[in-house]
């Protein structure tokens, strides 16, 4: 209870009051006593004082007479008033100067302090000493009396006036003034207890509404700022507080944003990232790392059970910026690159691992080397059959029969024509690979386009012997593309399926409608495509019988460029089912292209 601000603001202002009301109490009642006690001793000065020396000289005639003391009695009695002797608190009495016996004294004159008073027994030195003029007139604190003791000595008689007061009005004062000061006491202290409460909340309300906007803030509402009520320094402090408030919300609103976007960023990655603590705890992992490890990687696994392999956990915390450690890690069917460094060293920090799937990049790596390798091996054969026909036409000078040397040079020419044919695919698959082959957008009829192909293949197919067809009993729409090359697609795959079925075949060509695309079906009863290769015959150099590909003077490259050309025309080339022997080769295309710029006016 006495924790809070306001309580303790009122106790301390209480006992304040307090502490002061009781110092004002003991100053004022040690102020009426000493003033009661100054009066007394004035009182006795203005009777017995240097300036009564007439008074005192009569005193002293008067005791020198024969009944002294009682002379001595009726002058006092006189003079009664002016010492003020009231026969009740204060009488005087008539004492021996030898032997301070009582002689006689006031009415009210009862009984002499038990102890001879300092004052009496000085006045006794002094009677013994023959000093009249010493007075015996100190005030003994605490005493609970006031007295003076005055020697008369006259001849070989000696008296002594003893004044005494047995503080009754004084005590009759201070229990008067007790309640008085006791009713102003409680008074004060009710008015005290008021004001310091009210001052108290005037004084604690302000910074107990300041505590609760503190906790507000503590709790995350920032939205209520304080009302500034005073321009005083807590008005000043509130102001300067709703400020804080302020800058403190647009703060944690910026990191806040910025945490979203690293969580974002963190969440939709395409690198997997996986962070540990000092203790090589997994203590974040991002979905794109579970998924390229093949598990669910839950906080709390160690380091230990995924990256030990590629170096132990103390290493890396001990790699200093911007030095890092890596290595490769093979999960499922995929090849990880795995990037490992300490984040931050202090003891908050711990390990990172980035891991990059490079898979496809392996692939196409050995994709890239395999092509390399086929194209030297496509190139070479030919330069080897020229280089060895030349060779024989030279070192045969004139012995070589014309025909003969024709027919060397008829495969000279067919073998350079082959390195030609396979040099410009090459070219035309480098051109759409780097995508600076501009396609040549128009509206054409895509019967018209089959039909042209058809009819340029007839030829060829019949010197094979083949039966070749064109059946589509439906109305082909005007399609939007690049004629010339999708007639080169056409006439790839309608060519292939002449060359690839043995003499005396059947080739039919079909085609159709189907909501926005129209589609090609090429169809024979030819060699087919075993199942193994059937994913593959797209792929750049492959071909399924190389001998066979050879001799029928293809490349490997055509599907590959018809491929690309498709794509280029969001268009897709597929071999779908097939019954019996031979193979079917779909075309399918979007009547219309997507990409509007790709288009002619
Ligand atoms: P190529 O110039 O060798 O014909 P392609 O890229 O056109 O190259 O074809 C790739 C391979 O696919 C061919 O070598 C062949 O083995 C196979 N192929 C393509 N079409 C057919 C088909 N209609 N019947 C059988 N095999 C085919």
């Amino acid at each position: 209870m006495f924790r809070s601000l306001h309580m303790k603001l009122t106790l301390i202002m209480l006992l304040l009051i307090l502490s002061l009301m009781a110092a004002v109490s003991i100053f004022l009642t040690a102020s009426v006593n000493s003033f009661y006690v100054n009066a007394f001793y004035r009182q006795l000065d203005s009777v017995f004082g240097v300036d009564q020396r007439e008074f005192v000289a009569d005193l002293r005639s008067a005791a020198g007479e024969a009944d002294g003391a009682e002379r001595l009695r009726e002058r006092l009695e006189a003079n009664a008033g002016l010492l003020g002797i009231d026969y009740h608190t204060r009488n005087f009495f008539v004492l021996d100067g030898i032997t301070g016996a009582y002689l006689t004294g006031s009415d009210g004159a009862e009984a002499l302090p038990a102890d001879p008073s300092p004052n009496l027994l000085s006045a006794r030195l002094a009677v013994e000493r023959g000093d009249g003029s010493a007075v015996g007139d100190e005030s003994v604190p605490g005493a609970g009396y006031m007295d003076a003791a005055i020697p008369i000595l006259a001849g070989d008689r000696a008296y002594i006036l003893y004044i005494l007061d047995n503080c009754e009005t004084l005590s009759g004062l201070n229990r008067q003034l007790f309640p008085i000061i006791l009713q102003a006491l409680v008074l004060g202290l009710v008015i005290a207890a008021g004001l310091s409460f009210l001052l108290a909340k005037t004084m604690a309300g302000p910074i107990e509404k300041l505590t609760a906007g503190a906790e507000e803030m503590a709790a995350g509402r920032f939205d209520k700022p304080l009302p500034v009520e005073s321009a005083d320094e807590i008005g000043t402090l509130t102001g300067t507080f709703n400020e804080m408030a302020g800058v403190l919300q647009s703060t944690l609103a910026a990191v806040e944003n910025e945490r979203n976007k690293l969580d974002t960023l963190f969440l939709h990655m395409t690198d997997g990232v996986v962070a540990f603590d000092m203790s090589g705890t997994v203590i974040h992992c991002n979905p794109a790392a579970t998924e390229m490890l093949r598990r669910d990687v839950e906080p709390g696994w160690s380091y230990a059970g995924l990256f030990q392999d590629i170096a132990p956990f103390e290493k890396i915390l001990s790699l200093q910026r911007p030095n890092y450690a890596e290595g490769e890690l093979v999960a499922g069917d995929r090849t990880l690159e795995i990037l490992l460094a300490p984040f931050s060293d202090q003891a908050l920090g711990g390990v990172l691992a980035v891991l990059h799937d490079v898979t496809e990049h392996h692939r196409n790596e050995e994709r890239r080397k395999e092509f390399v390798a086929n194209v030297s091996h496509e190139l070479r054969t030919p330069l080897t059959n020229v280089r060895s026909y030349a060779e024989t036409l030279r070192d045969g000078e004139g012995d070589i029969p014309t025909d003969t040397a024709n027919g060397f040079l008829d495969i000279i020419i067919s073998e350079t024509d082959r390195m030609t044919h396979i040099v410009q695919d090459l070219l035309i698959l480098s051109r759409l690979d780097a995508g600076n082959t501009d396609m040549a957008f128009t509206r054409f009829s895509f019967r018209e386009s089959i039909e042209s192909v058809v009819r340029s293949n007839a030829l060829n197919a019949q010197s094979r012997g083949h039966e070749m067809s064109f059946v589509c009993g439906e109305e082909l729409p005007w399609i939007e593309g690049d004629r010339s090359r999708l007639e080169q697609v056409m006439m790839n795959i309608i060519g292939n399926a002449i060359k690839y079925t043995p003499d005396g075949g059947h080739i039919r060509v079909s085609a159709g409608v189907q909501e926005a695309q129209v589609w090609m079906d090429v169809w024979d009863d030819g060699i087919g495509i075993p199942e193994a290769s059937r994913s593959r015959i797209f792929e750049r150099f492959y071909r399924v019988d190389k001998a066979r590909s050879r001799e029928s003077g293809g490349t490997g490259l055509g599907l590959s460029i018809a491929w690309e050309i498709v794509q280029r025309h969001h268009g897709s080339l597929s071999l779908p089912p097939h019954e019996g022997p031979g193979t079917t080769v779909r075309l399918v295309l979007p009547i219309r292209q997507r990409d509007e710029r790709r288009r002619n006016p």
